[in-house]
């Protein structure tokens, strides 16, 4: 008997899914990340990209890329550590430690490749890695392979934060890290507080900008600009796969911390370096971030009008302040159900069910782009209106209370 083989037959959570009708995931889309894209040979509107600027087709970035790949080919055959560190690398680091006002910084193949490196290598078996509890997966993920103690705290909860900062061993290292703006929910963490304790109880912090970068600080240049304690934060990791309308991502720091990184974090020392293209349209991004500030301007308006026409009509959307805005449905077959009717009538929103969030937070991710146009919001949110009543989610909310 294959006993892999029988526990992968009998993994058919999908399947069940499927058979429904329901199934939302590797939904295979045929165009360019726009606002809208083809999917099964249909025209649907996205409202589910990362792609908060619109940048993914700005023919100066992908002008970048193709040059970057005419100079330096399709990729770098080994890890930055070994051969595969380019002179467009060290310069694209500059750039980004510019961006968000830090010293020196380092860029890997992936933002997960990121916190897993840097989070696993930092510190040692007597330190603390402290977490807001709805900290992205990469977070998790890079806890769970360093030797450190890991302490979760209350979604931006200072009061629970300070509880746990106050009876921990003061000579210890103690990390704080969360992300700037939660992926999920679309609320922005507390930086400004979260500093004032890790002054007082001398710990240091570490911060996830991916969903922050271009959309909140001076020139979008993310959460300690937001809060103006851009010399009290630690680390800074960002990713290329959002605004920078690219994959890879960074880590900026000081000089020292740098050092230790390019040295320590294996993630970085032990997989080949980001290719060429994809270095070249994160750079020319940064740019255009800096040269066209009105698409963060845009991104904004499209931000408030989406959540003023979804309050308006009695959706949830918790604490989102951001571009990211969850529509709690609080039932996981409902949100199945409204995800698959909603691309039946050609809008595309990310389902979030249990075990991502609990089966009473589960929700629809609507997520904006500055590309957007107020009809194609106003058709959308119609529509999400429309497959709600449907689908009698108003009295699931109102059950649930
Ligand atoms: N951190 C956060 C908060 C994220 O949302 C993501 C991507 N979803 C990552 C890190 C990982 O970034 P990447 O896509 O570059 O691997």
């Amino acid at each position: 008997m294959n006993l892999l083989l029988e526990k992968m037959k009998a993994y058919d959570t999908p399947q069940q899914i499927m058979a429904r009708g329901v199934y939302p995931y590797f939904r295979p889309i045929e165009s360019d990340q726009d606002t809208e894209v083809i999917i099964y040979g249909r025209k649907v509107l996205m409202f589910g990209s990362n792609s908060y600027l619109g940048l993914t087709n700005h023919p100066l970035i992908k002008e970048a890329s193709r040059r970057a790949i005419k100079k330096y080919g399709s990729g770098c055959a080994g890890s930055r550590f070994l051969n595969g560190t380019l002179d467009m690398h060290i310069e694209l680091e500059e750039k980004l430690a510019d961006f968000v006002g830090m010293e020196q910084a380092l860029v890997f193949s992936t933002g997960y490749q990121v916190n897993v490196g840097v989070i696993s290598s930092l510190t040692g078996r007597n330190d603390y890695l402290i977490l807001d509890e709805l900290s992205h997966a990469s977070i998790i993920d890079g806890t769970r392979m360093s030797f450190s103690n890991v302490v979760k705290y209350r979604h931006n909860d200072m009061t629970d934060l300070e509880r746990i900062l106050a009876k921990l061993n003061p000579d210890c290292i103690k990390l704080i890290i969360m992300d700037g703006v939660f992926s999920m929910e679309g609320d922005i963490s507390h930086l400004d507080k979260i500093v004032d304790l890790a002054k007082q109880y001398k710990a240091n912090i570490m911060l996830d900008d991916a969903h922050a970068l271009g959309v909140i600080g001076k020139q979008g240049s993310g959460t300690s600009s937001h809060f103006g304690v851009t010399q009290d934060v630690d680390l800074v990791m960002g990713t290329f796969s959002k605004s920078l309308a690219s994959i890879g991502g960074f880590i900026a720091s000081n000089k020292p911390t740098i050092n230790f990184l390019k040295h320590n974090a294996r993630s970085l020392m032990f997989s080949a370096s980001i290719a060429p293209g994809n270095a070249a349209s994160a750079s020319a991004a940064v740019d255009i971030i800096k040269q066209e500030p009105e698409r963060i301007a845009r991104l904004w308006k499209n931000t408030k009008f989406a959540m003023s026409m979804l309050k308006e009509y009695g959706f949830d959307t918790g604490k989102s302040e951001t571009p990211i805005i969850p529509i709690y449905i609080r039932d996981n077959t409902k949100t199945f159900i409204m995800s698959k009717m909603l691309m039946d009538e050609g809008v595309f929103v990310n389902p979030v069910v249990s075990p991502a969030v609990s089966s009473d937070s589960s929700l629809l991710r609507f997520s904006l782009m500055a590309t957007h146009t107020e009809q194609q919001i106003e058709f959308a949110v119609n529509k999400i209106k429309q497959t709600a009543d449907k689908t009698g989610v108003f009295e699931t909310l109102k059950a649930v209370g």
